[in-house]
């Protein structure tokens, strides 16, 4: 996970659609909140606003075509992941769902992000741990302020001070629950995810070995033009828009930094 910065200004259809469509909502809710407790009403959310083309057009600018937890790129393929979930939420894994969920954050711009359907459908889905449950906001007139969430809200932090990469390994920096939290529950050490970022870093590593016998050939002018261009994919690797950033960073600070500084 890296660092994601959204334009400021939310994209039109949700600043305007997305308005009415929430104070409908909230509206909708303050009439018979019980209703929806219990799920005797549900809100019919609009999909056909929160993951209009222009939305998703955004985030997918914003986060460079990459999942915003496991960092593959997904280019157009993604869902529009709602960080608070919309609908229910969940403390835990396992435990029962909880209604209603956030709904009036489901077309709020700072609540938005570009996910893979794995990331979103089969893990994230409802789960939305707080450090201290007594303090969720349940509904529309409270306040996520008091909230802490346990899930690293790329968006508001910077993800690479609580999660690290050993090689190809995630693992959460001098352990805390934070980091530790979003590694277990978005699964971001699957066999599947790691073999990937294995294979990232296998390349850029022998890149590496390439040029560490290439550079010093200072007099062979096509060698230097070569180890020129090594290290510029070199810093392509740890770029914002390069798949596995964060990985390829951890391991290019621990082990070569200097040589392509
Ligand atoms: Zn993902």
């Amino acid at each position: 996970m890296i660092r994601i910065r959204k334009p400021k200004t939310p994209p039109a259809k949700l600043a305007i659609e997305g308005k009415i469509k929430c104070k409908s909502h909230c509206d909708d809710y303050s009439r018979n909140p019980s209703a929806y407790k219990i799920q005797e009403e549900k809100f019919k959310f609009a999909s056909s606003i929160y993951a209009h083309e222009s939305v998703k057009q955004a985030l997918i600018d914003a986060q460079h075509q990459k999942c915003c937890f496991c960092e593959r790129i997904i280019g157009n393929n993604g869902d529009v992941e709602h960080f608070r979930p919309k609908g229910a939420y969940q403390q835990a894994k396992g435990s029962p769902p909880q209604y209603s969920g956030y709904y009036w954050l489901a077309y709020k711009w700072e609540n938005l992000y570009l996910s893979c359907s794995s990331c979103n459908q089969r893990l994230k889905k409802n789960l939305f741990p707080l450090k201290d449950p007594n303090k969720r906001a349940t509904d529309h007139q409270q306040r996520i302020s008091k909230e802490r969430p346990m899930f690293i809200d790329c968006g508001k932090e910077d993800p690479e001070e609580f999660i690290g990469f050993n090689a190809e390994f995630a693992y959460a920096i001098d352990g805390n629950p934070r980091g530790q939290i979003t590694i277990d529950y978005l699964n971001l050490n699957s066999p599947d995810l790691i073999e990937a970022r294995r294979q990232r870093l296998r390349l850029l590593k022998e890149l590496n070995k390439v040029l560490l016998e290439t550079i010093d050939d200072v007099t062979n002018q096509a060698i230097q033009e070569l180890a020129e261009e090594i290290k510029n994919i070199l810093k392509e690797y740890v770029l914002d828009s390069a798949e596995f950033a964060s990985a390829a960073r951890c391991v290019v600070s621990s082990e070569f930094r200097d040589l392509i500084g």
